[in-house]
């Protein structure tokens, strides 16, 4: 048996043209190395979340220093612990929602599932038993448990499991649409919505960024149908656009907003979930028939997971990284835009901050170019839509991101000639 020959992930859904594995066996700023000595530049920040690079000595002494001092005692019923105390009074305090309540998980997927769960159980409590309807846009991707597989707005991630989703009561809303997504509403029964959730940039699903108004005029379609508005954040927060969250960038204030990728770079599993208190409180109210909501792993507010997330939220704010994703943007849409003319590509799509996609025509193989590029030393993916999805750590420079490009053109030239 050859080393690895277990290992399903990535091997079951991998193109026949993305050729042999890589085993990463190291990384340094925005650098990865194989097993054989290869370095590469991490274009796509591992799967858009080591926001402040690799190697991080100091992220890893966080770590040491609280295994050392306690590995984690697990937060449920009358139990906490302090990394976890400290992480999410600080989430609550750098979100966009005053005084946000906190729930710690242990990561993307799981942040959405708790989302949807609570929309749901919210609506019950407040009296709306028929809201059971959670409503996402088309492309979205919102993590591979239970509901986000049956929210997925990427059919192939909806479907093949014997029913139209997971859960019965799910639709979808049109992508940057906003009037297109009323007219849904309506035909889906308004008072039957308990959610609508969505990403604000489109990540997964192409990188496809907000048309004008539309995220604001989704938040208040929400609310004027009486659902919760559920910001996915996590490809967008921590930075990753330019601004601490997407949520601040476009003026939004979130009933729910999921987290992960970002908190901790990758450092460890974790994510987060903050509630805004007018959701919150139904959950508080101190009455004997106010029924607890029953949420909180083993895992959930990990001190050590924590207490990483402390120390690259510390070098985010120190390095003042947030302002160079912000000042990244520029840069990106530099060197990117002249691609707009290439032959094999249909669109350049800015995703905002440090968030881009290069979608390539659609008889082009995008998994086959990604490979080549990545054979030339960068990183990259080939998404939906054959979109190239562009997403560095932050603390690439303005060379090495003109070098993704140059480096993209090249396999591009290499195809036309
Ligand atoms: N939501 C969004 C918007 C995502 O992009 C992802 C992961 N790509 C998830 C949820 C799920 O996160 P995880 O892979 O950490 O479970």
């Amino acid at each position: 048996m050859t080393l690895g020959e277990a290992l399903w992930h990535g091997q079951a859904h991998m193109p026949t043209t993305a050729r042999t594995r890589l085993t990463i066996a190291g990384g340094d700023g925005a650098y990865v190395t194989t097993d054989d000595g290869r370095r590469l530049l991490d274009a796509t920040a591992g799967l858009w979340h080591t926001n402040v690079g690799h190697g991080r000595e100091r992220i890893a002494r966080a770590a040491y220093d609280q295994m050392c001092r306690l590995e984690t005692y697990h937060c449920f019923g009358r139990f906490a612990n302090e990394p976890a105390l400290r992480l999410a009074d600080r989430l609550s305090a750098l979100g966009p929602v005053d005084g946000a309540k906190v729930m710690l998980t242990s990561g993307g997927s799981d942040s959405v599932d708790l989302a949807c769960k609570l929309a749901l159980r919210h609506a019950q409590l407040s009296g709306d038993t028929t809201r059971t309807v959670l409503v996402s846009r088309d492309r979205a991707y919102h993590g591979l448990h239970g509901l986000g597989t049956s929210i997925a707005g990427l059919p192939y991630n909806r479907d093949g499991y014997g029913s139209p989703s997971l859960v019965p009561d799910t639709a979808r809303i049109p992508t940057n649409d906003l009037d297109g997504a009323r007219a849904q509403i309506e035909r889906i029964g308004p008072e039957r919505i308990a959610a609508i959730v969505a990403e604000p940039v489109i990540g997964t699903g192409g990188v496809h960024g907000p048309a004008e108004g539309y995220l604001e005029g989704l938040q208040a379609l929400a609310h004027d149908i009486g659902a919760l508005f559920v910001a996915d954040e996590v490809i967008t927060g921590f930075g990753r656009t330019g601004h601490w969250f997407a949520s601040d960038r476009w003026g939004l204030q979130p009933d729910v907003i999921t987290l992960a990728k970002g908190l901790t770079s990758g450092y460890a599993p974790l994510g987060a979930v903050l509630v805004a208190p007018r959701v919150a409180d139904r959950f508080f109210a101190d009455t004997p028939d106010t029924p607890m909501f029953r949420h909180g792993l083993t895992y959930s507010g990990h001190a050590t997971a924590c207490a990483v997330a402390e120390a690259n939220l510390d070098i985010l704010a120190e390095e003042e990284l947030v302002a160079r994703a912000a000042a990244a943007e520029d840069v990106l849409t530099k060197v990117l835009d002249p691609l707009r003319d290439h032959p094999l590509v249909a669109e350049v799509r800015s995703g905002a901050g440090f968030l881009a996609g290069v979608a390539l025509r659609a008889d082009v193989d995008g998994a086959a170019v990604a490979a080549d590029v990545t054979d030339e030393g960068v990183i990259l993916r080939a998404i939906h839509e054959n979109t190239l999805q562009i997403c560095p750590p932050f603390v690439v420079t303005d060379d090495e991101v003109d070098h993704i490009a140059t480096t993209i053109r090249t396999a591009l030239d290499r195809r036309v000639t």
